[in-house]
């Protein structure tokens, strides 16, 4: 079967062959506004793009993945008004923006890992990352295409003529139909690049620039820390629908008004989770958030198998009772996978597995198809014509895209120790089975990393570190001397 992924470009507003040139694929992923717990809504986003990345992946592709926290400002209001969302967090709960900030941050990280969405490579935080931002807006400066008002410096989208394609906005009517009072914006689009501290507040984030003490803009943040980590143009930038309009539309305008470049290849958006016919939002505060699943015994890949129910770009209902299917469904497919494979361990038997698994590939490879990829997998458990074994590999091989854990309810990862041969105890845990050349590779790597930390080496240490995470693997000191290596 010849595979190859075809997606839904906003850009085109069509499904392309998915094609690049760099040596990783550059993939994007707008992150969370650490302020408050992430609701169930915003984590299908994050289930769609793991689809992608886990595709990408399967198509022998090296993925680098990149997913922003936003820990500073971004106020309320698309149009830049009213309250900072970090400040607010803040003062409703008693702490310090930055204790806020790594309190949900850490929330955040526990919501990924429950839903088995792999890791990205590099989270980086807006707060690290105020100098690039503040050199791209002075890039913009430079161009011309940035003012100066009385609270802030903004771009002018009147001197970027393709403003208003990515959106398909109207030019006209968004100029004569703005009602919302503008301030000393020029044009209503106008959006702010760095925002001055209101003179009679002390904020607690808040920076020196060439402009004034102030903070940076929500939309520059994905700008800046994308070109930091991303080839330009960058293969893959995702979001949620809402993004488009505003946030990625404005980001396409300063990176390409900066750069003189076009910004993104492929933008890919998921669609909203809806409850009462109505998008779930924070505002209101009657979210719901995957503790909330847990609490009433809801297994959190249950939700994830939930979010395979619907297209990524259909709305998807949320209800009790349609979770709770998810759940008995989970628990299916699970026991399922348990009959019609019993006694059988994971060896690879590959005869039938390719023909059994094609309409699964056809489904995922033809715009990340879901509900198609499950309707193939029930199809696979419920065959006659193929043999145990040859349906085990099939669902072990479908599972590595699904990350449903079929086989134990967990993850399913499988452990080599170093043994006695090197000197530091290594332990390299994986997904999938590892070949002993891989492994071996690993743990010397690790184990020299251990050397070098010894002699206080540390530089060394780092450059054996980033050298394993090339090689997609996360290290981590135990207290008990062990060090583990995770492949994901
Ligand atoms: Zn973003």
């Amino acid at each position: 079967m010849d595979k190859k992924l075809y997606i839904h470009n906003t850009l085109s507003r069509t499904k392309e062959l998915f094609e690049t040139s760099h040596p990783e694929v550059g993939l994007y992923c707008c992150g969370p506004t650490v302020y408050n717990f992430a609701h169930i809504g915003n984590l299908r986003t994050y289930i769609f793009e793991d689809i992608l990345k886990r595709v990408l992946l399967s198509l022998g592709y090296k993925v680098r993945h990149v997913v922003n926290i936003t820990d500073v400002g971004h106020l309320t209001s698309d149009a830049d008004t009213g309250d900072d969302k970090m400040e607010m967090g803040a003062k409703r709960e008693g702490k310090t923006v930055w204790e806020i900030a790594e309190f949900y941050t850490e929330k955040f990280m526990e919501n990924i890992s429950d839903l088995n969405i792999l890791d990205a490579d590099i989270w980086p935080k807006a707060t690290d990352h105020i100098s690039e931002m503040i050199g791209l807006v002075k890039k913009i400066e430079d161009n011309g295409l940035a003012y100066r008002t009385e609270d802030g410096i903004y771009f002018d989208t009147v001197k970027f003529p393709t403003y208003c394609d990515f959106a398909k906005l109207d030019p006209e009517s968004l100029r004569a139909g703005s009602r919302v009072p503008i301030g000393e914006k020029k044009n209503p689009t106008d959006f702010a690049l760095w925002k001055f501290s209101p003179k009679d507040v002390k904020r607690q984030m808040e920076w020196d620039s060439p402009w004034g003490v102030g903070f940076p803009g929500w939309h520059i943040e994905c700008s800046a820390m994308s070109l930091k980590y991303l080839p330009q143009p960058v293969d893959i930038h995702c979001g949620g629908i809402d993004h488009v309009r505003i946030h990625h539309t404005n980001e396409i305008a300063q990176v390409e008004a900066a750069t003189g470049k076009q910004y993104v290849r492929y933008w890919i958006h998921g669609e909203f989770l809806v409850m009462d016919k109505g998008k779930m939002a924070k505002s209101g505060g009657g979210f719901i958030t995957l503790d909330t699943l847990k609490e009433r015994k809801i297994d959190p890949l249950a939700y994830r198998l939930f979010c395979f129910t619907a297209h990524y770009r259909s709305p998807l209902n949320f209800s009790w009772e349609s979770i709770e299917n998810a759940e008995n469904s989970l628990k299916n497919l699970r026991s399922l996978v348990a009959k019609e494979t019993a006694g059988i361990k994971g060896d690879a038997v590959k005869k039938g597995v390719d023909r059994m698994l094609e309409p699964f590939w056809s489904a995922v490879y033809d715009d990340l198809n879901m509900p198609q990829a499950m309707a193939a997998v029930w199809d696979i458990l419920h065959s006659s014509e193929f043999s145990p074994e040859e349906k085990r590999s099939a669902i072990e091989e479908a599972d590595t895209i699904l990350g449903l854990a079929l086989f134990s309810g967990e993850p399913q990862k499988h452990v080599v120790d170093s043994g006695a041969e090197v000197e530091f105890k290594v332990r390299v845990i994986s997904p999938e089975e590892i070949s002993g050349e891989l492994a071996d590779k690993i743990i010397n790597l690790a184990n020299e990393r251990c050397k070098s930390r010894e002699a206080k080496d540390f530089v060394k240490a780092d450059t054996l570190r980033d050298e394993l995470k090339t090689l997609r693997v996360e290290i981590r000191d135990l207290p008990d001397g062990i060090t583990e290596c995770e492949l994901d």
